[in-house]
């Protein structure tokens, strides 16, 4: 029997009841680096860290590394003691490329669990906030109606309430658009029209409509271009979700008001190349730390900001804008130092179609409320 074990191509170690090794076969000893009689009485837990249900383990080789072996165990009973044949085998290239891509997808998936809690508990923030302010509104336009007629009362600005449900109004429905979008993008259901556009003229028309609510916040809006005509294909829409998003971002996060002592601004500039087009948003607001920068495009990131308080937002904005900005076949990046400002830049490549890409369902919003509806999260705290 053991002329026959030591002959075997896979490696055997026997172990009795006690767990202690009371047989090795050269290949067993081989593939750990031991010899001889080395492993013999010794109790197996010392050498292997067995878990359950587990056909992988990990073994102690003689050079103190570890190494992770695939295993399958027998039991014989032999004059009525159970003994434990441990078949060992180490796995291939191949199977060991496999067994890592495993892990990492498992951690992956592990992340993404911790970052999807972290996320509906910030939707759910972000849907209840605008929600009790909408009632406390409500609340307050009531106390002041009497059988349906609204009776003035010192210190009643009805103005006030309205503008307030207004805006929460589209913060919830941004954040119900962003949702929807980032679902059907990742669903690979997003249907984008590709049509050939000045894109100098649109990302300047949008910045443009959003001039005057920028510059009200007292802040210096700047549009530069290289070039004034420069036709790819693109779908609008999807330019204006993604410059929205970026503009919004620099005014939220400008930073507070007691430290700003500089001049504030943003500017979109535009440089044109012979393959793409690359379309700067600036601000000299807060930045980003070194090392968030890396994660702000990922879904469900959102920067934690320990010197202020934190900004309302989801963190599923640059994440959306980026799968715009990939759709078109472009990149974004950002460059941004604390305290100095952020520059988001993204290129779209310069090229054109023959006919209309795909269908698309249009929004039926108009210029105004899509402003209102994507800057609706910087918000005036109006209570
Ligand atoms: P949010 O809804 O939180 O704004 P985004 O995906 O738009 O989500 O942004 C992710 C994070 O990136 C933000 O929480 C913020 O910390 C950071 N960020 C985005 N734009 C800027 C900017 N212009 N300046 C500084 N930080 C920014």
């Amino acid at each position: 029997m053991k002329k026959l074990l030591d002959a075997l191509q896979q490696g055997i170690c026997i172990i009795n009841q006690k767990r202690i090794i009371c047989y090795t076969n050269p290949v067993f000893l081989d593939l750990l680096g031991y010899r001889g009689c080395e492993l013999i009485d010794e109790p197996i837990d010392e050498l292997a860290l067995f878990k359950e249900k587990e056909d992988l383990v990990m073994f102690r080789a003689k050079k103190g590394d570890y190494q992770k072996l695939k295993v399958k165990c027998l039991e014989q009973t032999f004059e009525e003691e159970v003994f434990k044949c441990i078949l060992v085998e180490s796995y291939t290239e191949k199977e060991e490329k496999e067994i890592e891509q495993e892990e990492l997808e498992y951690e992956k998936g592990l992340q993404l669990g911790v970052l999807k809690k972290e996320f509906f508990a910030n939707v759910s923030h972000e849907f209840k906030t605008p929600l009790n302010i909408i009632l406390a509104m409500m609340q307050l336009m009531d106390k002041n109606n009497e059988d349906g007629t609204l009776v003035y009362q010192e210190g009643y600005n009805l103005n006030k309430y309205i503008k307030v449900v207004k805006q929460n109004a589209y913060r919830l429905l941004r954040l119900v658009n962003n949702l929807i979008d980032m679902t059907r993008i990742g669903a690979g259901y997003y249907p984008v029209k590709f049509e050939n556009h000045n894109i100098i003229q649109v990302v300047e028309e949008i910045t443009m409509s959003v001039a005057e609510y920028i510059q009200g916040k007292g802040i210096e809006l700047i549009f530069d271009t290289e070039e004034e005509e420069v036709f790819l294909a693109c779908d609008p829409e999807k330019i204006e979700r993604i410059m929205l998003n970026l503009l919004s971002n620099a005014v939220k996060y400008m930073g507070p008001p007691e430290e700003r002592d500089h001049i504030l601004r943003i500017s979109v500039e535009i440089e044109v190349n012979e393959e793409s087009v690359c379309i700067y948003v600036k601000d000299n607001g807060m930045g980003i730390q070194e090392d968030k920068i890396q994660s702000i495009f990922e879904r469900f990131v959102q920067v934690e900001d320990n010197l202020t308080a934190r900004t309302d937002g989801s963190g599923i904005g640059l994440a959306l804008v980026k799968s715009l900005i990939e759709l078109h076949d472009g990149h974004i990046a950002v460059q941004s130092e604390e305290g100095v400002g952020s520059t988001f830049y993204f290129t779209l490549p310069i090229r054109q179609v023959e006919a209309v890409h795909n269908v698309i369902q249009r929004t039926t919003h108009n210029q105004i409320e899509k402003c209102s509806i994507e800057f609706s999260d910087v918000y005036d705290r109006l209570i």
